[in-house]
């Protein structure tokens, strides 16, 4: 299965731009994520793109072919050797003349030097917000990631250079993404943890079935915490009554060992009989098999309660075999 990531740079490597600036900014960052400078004789440069995704890779081809004002592309397939692996496509620009001044209008190089290493401040394609979207969703194609909607809500842009993380951090803020920045090992790692803000970025990059398939698993995830909250709340209930009938059914062995359940006022005695035999009965379900009403049997369930809280302090004053009552008003035990 595809990553959640593929999809959204499937769906995105398809889209082109209609302004040239937005192309240009585009373009600039994939090359920046995923470009190598190489250098040739009499002083020309080439580049060399690699990535995992095919469909990023024709993106760069027909960029260049937009922006490149003639300079010669190659692609090149390195199949994985293992199995976990995917494919790797290489971009390649061999060393040319015109290449110099393609780098300088994507800002990669800057009087004559390549300028992979920091980022000129007020980059001249990065002053206008819509070029700051396209150069966002240029690094997401080059170096982004993202994980499925049903998992824990995470996209990131990963980056071997901290200038660069830093500028993506920079431009992500400035559009109002609660960005944060850390390091992996040797990358650093622009990411977002809000599943808003994921969203919204999913939809800065246009990749409009992904925010629809992000929408509604998060519709889901919603519905599922609801039921899970209702079963919780069924099983606290369920819980409650379990615990009651475990306190009336102490009461009722306390009367029995005390005094014999026979020994019981016949009402006391009915109901005594009836929670022994129905043990997991809820108050409900025993009110309707004893004919009585709910507040009638919580009556009797407290008189069954009171009178065993009365032989229990009297057992705890060492009273026994002397039923004398307790203070409590207890109902009478007819003894005769
Ligand atoms: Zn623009």
């Amino acid at each position: 299965m595809a990553s959640f990531a593929s999809e959204v740079k499937n769906e995105i490597a398809r889209l082109m731009y209609e302004n040239a600036c937005d192309r240009t900014a585009e373009m600039a960052a994939l090359l920046r994520m995923g470009a190598a400078i190489t250098f040739g004789a009499g002083h020309t440069f080439g580049v060399n793109f690699t990535t995992e995704n095919a469909a990023v890779a024709r993106k760069v081809i027909s960029l260049l072919r937009e922006e490149g004002a003639g300079v010669h592309t190659e692609i090149a397939t390195r199949r994985a050797r293992r199995l976990k692996k995917n494919n790797n496509y290489l971009v390649r620009i061999a060393p040319q003349p015109r290449v110099a001044a393609l780098l300088e209008h994507l800002g990669l190089m800057h009087e004559g030097r390549v300028n992979l290493g920091q980022e000129r401040k007020g980059l001249a394609i990065l002053r206008k917000n819509c070029c700051r979207a396209a150069y966002l969703r240029g690094a997401f194609l080059g170096g982004g990631s993202v994980n499925r909607p049903e998992a824990s809500y995470h996209l990131e842009l990963v980056t071997p250079s901290y200038a660069f993380a830093d500028l993506l951090h920079t431009l992500m803020r400035r559009l109002d993404f609660p960005a944060g920045i850390t390091d992996r090992r040797d990358v650093y790692v622009v990411y977002l943890k809000e599943g808003d803000a994921i969203a919204d970025f999913l939809g800065m990059m246009q990749a409009d079935k992904a925010v629809e398939a992000f929408e509604v698993a998060r519709n889901l995830k919603e519905v599922r915490g609801q039921v899970n909250r209702l079963v919780n709340c069924e099983t606290a209930n369920l819980q409650k009554a379990v615990d009651a009938a475990g306190r009336q059914l102490a009461d009722i062995r306390c009367l029995a060992d005390a005094v014999g359940i026979r020994e019981l006022p016949p009402l006391l005695r009915e109901t005594a009989e009836a929670r022994i035999a129905h043990p997991e009965a809820a108050l409900s379900e025993l009110a309707a098999l004893l004919c009585v009403s709910k507040p009638g049997l919580q009556h009797r369930l407290q008189k069954l309660h009171a009178l065993a809280c009365s032989y229990r302090a009297e057992e705890e004053l060492g009273g026994a075999g002397e039923k004398a009552r307790g203070a409590s008003g207890a109902a009478s035990v007819d003894r005769g």
